[in-house]
């Protein structure tokens, strides 16, 4: 599918991308993701579409997702449990010496004043509107058992998401026309800054990976009236929105962008490897928490030493005051895609939307948080906060990661079919 050479707005070869992906890093995350502190991923899928009113409510039995029972959770994670540290933590978190002091000190209104000032502070570092976590619509979801795959979501609902995706939060030079996703124009990148280029690739890269995921676990209808329907790859599927000749010569671009936002995730991966070190990835049970600390440390390793990785040292620079507009702006369009994910009209749809575009938002707040915010601030003593990642910004930058790593390993299936 004309796929090749190097990744743009990277120097880094779509061919070694694939070796290492495939034999080193794939593996080890296909094996972390399984194991307890990564499936579960606690999110709310009732709220409600802050842009339009909710058209399209899917019945399709696979856009069901499956909420998972408090008492088959891990036990760390149990609300009832003594053994859940996110309870215990945020509680000694407000028990600390100095919050202690403040908290007997304050006036009420100061104390909101207060609470307000820590939101802001917070938001200036998120580049994703998070699930409130005290709603009692928050679920925990067993993501082995919601598959991204095929459901069936398709026609005016999806369209009007990326849509409203490309055309109203993407940037674009003042003299390009609206794009049309139904008459083939498609979005130019000419006269874009790199911060804007990347901003759009990094959500065509999503885009690709979704549309891999559906046409590599495809569901085939029965053949015969007895017949059961199969899950499995569909090369022609593949085919239509990726080969060259079937995407009026934009699938392989397309692709290209899912190994640029690869790139962008690795490199936040390895950027907040110091942090990542020293987790304790706690689930209630010991054995389990080390394995895992030793999995994710054999990851990094890899990570570490992956070659040629996204440089964002290179993109808000220059006018210091231009520089800071355009990364208040650039965080504001990503955050407001990551409310537009509440309009997505299917719920497993919606599940791994969330999943990934916070996943997203996550490696951005590592990367451009500045270092004295950033993942340095745990590693260089001395510096103004410490960072900080939730136990969910963990949760969906990893297996954000896989799905893009899953991706590009599909990809390999796909050209192996064609042969
Ligand atoms: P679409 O994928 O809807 O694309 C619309 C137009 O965008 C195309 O015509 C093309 O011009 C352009 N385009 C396509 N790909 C790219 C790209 N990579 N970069 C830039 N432009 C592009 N369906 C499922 O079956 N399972 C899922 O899990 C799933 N998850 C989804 C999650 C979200 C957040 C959304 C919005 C949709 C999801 N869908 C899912 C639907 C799926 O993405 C498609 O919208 C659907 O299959 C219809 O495809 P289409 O051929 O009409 O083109």
């Amino acid at each position: 599918c004309k796929l090749q050479g190097e990744v743009d707005d990277c120097s880094c070869k779509v061919k070694s991308i694939d070796s290492l992906n495939n034999h080193m890093v794939y593996p080890r995350l296909k094996s972390l993701l399984s194991r307890n502190y990564f499936r579960y991923f606690k999110v709310n899928l009732n709220k409600v579409c802050p842009f339009w009113s909710d058209d399209s409510k899917c019945a399709m039995r696979n856009c069901a997702v499956n909420i998972c029972p408090e008492d088959q959770l891990p036990d760390g994670l149990k609300k009832t449990s003594t053994k859940n540290k996110y309870t215990e933590e945020s509680q000694e978190d407000c028990q600390g010496d100095d919050l202690g002091y403040l908290n007997t000190t304050i006036s009420q209104e100061s104390e909101q004043a207060f609470e307000n000032w820590t939101k802001y502070d917070d938001a200036q570092e998120t580049f994703c509107e998070m699930d409130d976590d005290t709603s009692p619509h928050m679920k925990y979801v067993d993501l082995l058992l919601n598959p991204e795959r095929y459901t069936g979501y398709k026609g005016i609902s999806p369209h009007r998401i990326w849509n409203s995706i490309y055309n109203e939060n993407c940037f674009k030079a003042p003299e390009q026309p609206a794009y049309n996703p139904q008459a083939l124009t498609d979005y130019t990148l000419e006269g874009l800054c790199l911060e804007k280029r990347a901003f759009y690739r990094m959500i065509s890269g999503l885009h690709t990976s979704i549309n891999i995921h559906l046409c590599h676990q495809y569901l085939f209808p029965a053949t015969t009236c007895y017949g059961k329907e199969e899950w499995g790859p569909n090369l022609d599927e593949f085919q239509r929105r990726f080969d060259h000749t079937q995407s009026n010569g934009r699938g392989p671009q397309w692709l290209k962008n899912l190994y640029f936002t690869y790139l962008v995730e690795l490199r936040a991966i390895a950027k907040a490897a110091p942090y990542f070190e020293e987790e304790g990835f706690f689930t209630g049970n010991d054995e389990e928490d080390m394995d895992v600390r030793q999995g994710v440390k054999d990851l990094l390793k890899v990570v570490k030493e992956f070659p040629n990785q996204f440089d964002e040292s290179k993109l808000f620079i220059g006018n210091k005051k231009e520089a800071k507009a355009l990364k208040v702006e650039f965080r504001e369009h990503f955050r407001n895609i990551s409310r537009i994910m509440d309009c997505v009209g299917c719920d497993k749809c919606k599940l791994w939307g969330k999943l990934q575009v916070q996943g997203m938002g996550t490696a951005l707040k590592i990367l451009f948080s500045g270092d004295g915010m950033g993942p340095m601030s745990t590693v260089n003593a001395g510096s103004k906060k410490k960072f900080q990642l939730r136990r969910t910004e963990i949760v969906s930058l990893f297996n954000a990661f896989g799905r893009l790593s899953m991706s590009i390993h599909a990809i390999e299936e796909f050209r192996k079919l064609l042969r």
